[in-house]
């Protein structure tokens, strides 16, 4: 289930929130802590969905600051107007009286950390007569959300367990495989309760969570910072469409990549995608890893094959894939713009497919380096536009937005014939692309490349062809 925290100033603003909340959710929480003097009879006439009333005092991080006995009383009152629950604080169940047709949640916050007696916590509550237990406290490593999943998997009272804050995110997700009874999701951002709280449109559309079951295959994208990523909205969109029951997260990883990797093998997720920084340290966390990999260094994909894991790199692929829509690349005299590991990618795809590599990098050292190890030309950046080549490729942040007025070569580089490539994908037309076009350049957009490596991905981890219109619509609509 999917329960909208609800406040506001007057009966007739809560209950409107109320009204639009239970087209998204399935329960409204109405925070009476927050909500001072407003009438519970009136709030919950007519109600549109169930309800879970809640009082929460000041110690257990709420907002109800008066006296204790009043505190209670409220919660007496919900359950005479037989709310269908109320969330009660474990030294406060003894001050409630069951009434017909009320639940009993009995929670537990720390807003300060996961307690090490986590499970001491919940077999307490478990045993004061909760109807469902209910803990949410503060996620201050990925990893700990893994604690998380095995005291739902092995509960057996129902339990709601939320880990707060960012790292805690993928256990409002995620708890859902593991059992999780319910997952709180705001009526609009701005609107969260607690911290790391995602809307409930988001769980809903985006991580489709009313279809996560404990059949649901996981995965997700390892990255810091990951929150800008649009792998998971091109992923879930895919797997939708492909009728397929998995779900991919953001996992932002602050550690070491191979700490994570091997902590969350646990839990058996079936892939990854690997961006920024960690795609060369998390090779270590590999059983195999293919040639591409092991010549460029880096990975950008990970699949559980039977429980072994097999690093590749659709960088790759998903670049010259793009390039070859155009024509075969033997060769083809290829400027590349640009020495980091985009640009490391593309060489050794251009190379590989029997280009001529020509690397251009505004710092000498880094841009002649690559050059030595892939065995081809450098030439400083300023120079650039002295070479004529048939393809260009930028590989460089250079016009993405908001500086999207930039250019990483001047306009003189580029004549009529010529196919230029950006790896920039945002935004998808960048000024390079559009001085390209006018002078009769033909164009590949960034948009191109990172649809190719993420449908790639896709068909090594399903083993179905990926509904590449899908992912590309959703890239756009992001872009837009
Ligand atoms: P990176 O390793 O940090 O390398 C950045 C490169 O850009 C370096 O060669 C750097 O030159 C150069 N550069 C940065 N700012 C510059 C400037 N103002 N003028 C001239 N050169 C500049 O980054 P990366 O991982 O290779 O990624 C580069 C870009 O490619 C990013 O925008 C990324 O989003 C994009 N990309 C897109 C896709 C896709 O699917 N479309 C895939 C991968 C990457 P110095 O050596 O002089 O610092």
């Amino acid at each position: 289930m999917i329960c909208v925290p609800v406040t506001g100033k007057s009966v007739p603003e809560v209950r409107e929130q109320m009204a639009a909340a239970a087209k998204v959710a399935d329960l409204v929480e109405l925070r009476m802590d927050y909500m001072p003097g407003l009438a519970l009879r009136a709030l919950l006439e007519n109600r549109p969905c169930p309800v879970i009333v809640t009082n929460r005092p000041l110690r257990e991080g709420g907002a109800f600051a008066g006296a204790e006995a009043d505190r209670v009383a409220l919660l007496n009152e919900a359950v005479t107007l037989h709310a269908e629950y109320v969330d009660i604080e474990a030294d406060s169940i003894v001050r409630i009286k069951r009434g017909p047709g009320t639940k009993f949640i009995v929670s537990h916050h720390d807003f300060e950390r996961l307690p090490d007696n986590l499970e001491e916590i919940h077999s307490r509550i478990a045993d004061s007569g909760a109807d469902i237990v209910k803990i949410a406290c503060m996620v201050r490593d990925i990893r700990e959300n893994l604690r998380i999943f095995s005291l739902l998997r092995n509960s057996a009272r129902p339990t709601i367990l939320i880990g707060m804050g960012e790292l805690g995110l993928v256990s409002r997700i995620l708890g859902r495989k593991f059992g999780n009874v319910l997952t709180f999701g705001s009526l609009a951002h701005g609107k969260e309760s607690a911290p790391g709280q995602i809307t409930a449109q988001e769980l809903r559309e985006l991580y489709r969570y009313k279809k996560i079951g404990p059949g649901t295959d996981i995965y997700g994208v390892i990255a810091n910072p990951v929150s800008h990523s649009m792998s998971p909205a091109i992923h879930n969109a895919a797997f939708e469409a492909a009728g397929i029951d998995a779900v991919y997260v953001p996992f932002k990883v602050e550690g070491d990549p191979v700490d994570f990797v091997r902590a969350y093998h646990t839990i058996g997720v079936r892939g990854y995608s690997v961006t920024l920084p960690h795609k060369e340290r998390i090779i270590a966390a590999m059983d195999e890893t293919d040639n591409l990999v092991k010549r460029i260094g880096a990975l950008n994909t990970v699949v559980n094959r039977h429980g072994k894991l097999c690093g590749t790199n659709t960088d790759v692929s998903g670049a010259i894939g793009a390039l070859e829509e155009l024509g075969p690349l033997r060769g083809k005299k290829a400027l590349l713009i640009g020495a980091g590991g985009a640009a490391r990618a593309v060489a050794y795809g251009l190379i590989d497919r029997g280009a001529q590599v020509i690397i251009a990098n505004r710092t000498l050292e880094r841009g002649a380096k690559l050059a030595a190890e892939i065995g081809c030309e450098f030439c400083p950046l300023a120079e650039a536009d002295s070479i004529r080549a048939d393809v260009l490729i930028n590989t460089t942040s250079v016009g993405m937005k908001p500086h999207t007025d930039e250019m990483p070569v001047r306009a003189n580089a580029l004549r009529a014939g010529m196919i230029v490539f950006d790896a920039v994908y945002n935004p998808p037309e960048t000024r390079l692309l559009r001085e390209a076009a006018a002078l009769g350049c033909r164009t590949i957009s960034g948009v191109e490349w990172f649809v190719r490596q993420a449908a790639a991905q896709f068909e090594l981890w399903t083993g179905t062809p990926a509904p590449r219109a899908v992912m590309e619509r959703v890239v756009y609509g992001k872009l837009v």
